[in-house]
């Protein structure tokens, strides 16, 4: 049996705490999607992929939402396409620093 590695129940984000919810099936606007920061409830949620690689990005993924909303710079921003541009560039590039240690 594959080892299953154990997930943190909360993130810390500039001094916020973000909860994590895997969840088996994650359905938002009837689109199925991997992982969702919810900025209303400081929740991210994950769908309970057996990919760990996957759900690492995907909680990286969020979790630099997270920080963008915490920040305030998501209300900068104010802008959803280039967050998303922006999360997806700094995804790559801490997602590769972080396999590398
Ligand atoms: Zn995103």
């Amino acid at each position: 049996m594959a080892k299953v590695k154990k997930f943190p129940e909360i993130v810390p984000v500039l001094g916020e705490k973000i909860k994590i919810e895997l969840v088996d099936k994650l359905v938002i606007d009837n689109e199925e999607l991997l992982g969702n920061f919810d900025s209303n409830t400081y929740t991210i949620q994950l769908e309970n992929m057996t990919d760990e690689d996957k759900r690492d990005t995907t909680l990286l993924h969020e979790t630099l939402h997270a920080v963008l909303e915490v920040s305030g710079m998501a209300t900068v921003i104010n802008n959803k396409d280039f967050e998303e541009g922006l999360v997806e560039v700094l995804e790559r590039v801490l997602h590769k620093l972080y396999k590398r240690r």
